[in-house]
């Protein structure tokens, strides 16, 4: 019987096993895919505190800073943010996903790759694709979107479409700016939605949309439609992939008996921006210490999880409930030209006010991680 078996081997996953096990649990990790997140479905852009806890520059991961942000409304009119105060990165989650599984098994922790969970026996059997039975005292769901453990016990995992964020992106070679990131909301690229240029570095970005799920549209079209726009150069596709992001109000409750649902899994992608790095890192990290920690009768009950993840809760909550308020396309758009031009005029007069308010946000986090790995 193992201490804590973990299903899912991508950021809230493999931060899950690396805390747990440092922490002193016995545990396993299962990961189906054979090369972890390879091509890397995310367009990768993160913050300063999140790169602080992942030790990006310590563990050499290759990261590209930018300077300036700039959001254009549906229309030809630009918001422009400069980045200044705190760092945005555009990561190499290839790198990071490798490193920190091979850093698991440095911790203790049996990762165990290229096998899928395929069925749950509450409350510890876990039953993998080569017919092989393992059990676990705590079990960790970050299989992400698809919520593997949570949809076979429980009946609110299932998605409406609108609370899917839909994606496409593409991994492009050509000429670019590597200090300014792009945003596009709403068309003609991505109704309800929005699409981003985010370079990896002078001659290599992603590219790519994201919108509420439900509309019939030719995502492939829009996404050859922007890039066009976009990159005014000769430009070569090197990849391109489908793939979805939860875009709803995170799952309630947060554990259920032995169960503990992080990242993805437990819709922690903010449902506006959906951005998941940051908090699949916080609440994986979170959950390893609370399982470890719980195994070792240090603490009583798993239910201290969801009293650290209660303000993170309550900020996706009212995010979701603001995305929803904006049903026609008209109060969408004015809505969000509304926002950017108040944060640019707010700019002028205090600068960085967009990233402080994000950054106060990730500093907390921070905080909370650091304080239950000391107490
Ligand atoms: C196109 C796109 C762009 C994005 N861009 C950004 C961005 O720029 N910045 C940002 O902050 N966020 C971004 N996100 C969101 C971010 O990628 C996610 O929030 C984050 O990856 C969540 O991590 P996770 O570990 O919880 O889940 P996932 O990354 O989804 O990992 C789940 C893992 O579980 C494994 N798994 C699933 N089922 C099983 C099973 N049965 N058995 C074994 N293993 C299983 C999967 O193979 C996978 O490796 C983007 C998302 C998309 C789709």
């Amino acid at each position: 019987m193992y201490d804590v078996i973990i299903i899912g081997g991508n950021l809230s996953g493999a931060t899950a096993a690396i805390n747990a096990a440092e922490f002193g649990a016995n545990v396993v990790l299962i990961e189906k895919n054979e090369k972890p997140f390879f091509p890397p479905r995310c367009g990768e852009a993160t913050e300063e505190v999140t790169a602080e806890i992942l030790n990006l520059d310590k563990i050499g991961c290759p990261k590209n800073q930018i300077k300036q942000i700039t959001i254009n409304v549906s229309s030809k009119k630009e918001y422009n943010f400069k980045v200044k105060k705190h760092g945005i990165y555009i990561i190499d989650r290839n790198f990071v996903e490798k490193y920190l599984l091979k850093h698991a098994e440095q911790k203790g922790v049996e990762v165990i790759i290229g096998s899928r969970m395929t069925n749950f026996n509450p409350p510890n059997e876990i039953v993998l694709d080569n017919k092989k039975i393992l059990r676990g005292k705590i079990i960790i769901d970050a299989t992400g979107i698809s919520c593997q453990i949570g949809k076979r016990i429980r009946n609110d995992t299932e998605l409406k479409p609108s609370d899917i964020g839909v994606c496409i992106q593409s991994r492009v070679e050509g000429n670019f700016n590597p200090n300014i990131m792009k945003m596009w909301y709403d068309k003609p690229y991505a109704p309800f939605g929005y699409a981003w240029l985010f370079p990896k570095n002078e001659k290599l970005a992603n590219i790519g949309l994201g919108i509420p799920g439900g509309q019939k549209l030719d995502l492939s079209y829009l996404l050859d439609r922007y890039i066009e726009n976009e990159v005014k150069e000769k430009f070569k596709v090197l990849h391109t992939f489908h793939s979805c992001v939860p875009a709803s109000k995170p799952l309630e409750p947060l554990t259920k008996d032995n169960i503990i649902f992080v990242g993805d899994a437990a819709r922690f992608a903010n449902p506006i921006f959906e951005n998941g790095i940051n908090n699949a890192v916080f609440s994986g990290s979170v959950a390893g210490v609370i399982a470890a920690k719980f195994i070792k009768g240090d603490i009583s009950k798993l239910t201290i999880y969801e009293e650290l993840m209660k303000n993170k809760v309550k900020i996706l909550k009212k995010a979701y409930y603001k995305k929803n308020r904006l049903t026609t396309e008209e109060e969408y758009i004015k809505s969000y030209r509304r926002t950017y031009s108040l944060l640019s005029l707010l700019n002028k007069f205090f600068p960085n006010i967009l990233q402080n308010q994000f950054i106060k946000i990730v500093k907390k986090d921070k905080k909370i991680l650091e304080s239950i790995r000391k107490n």
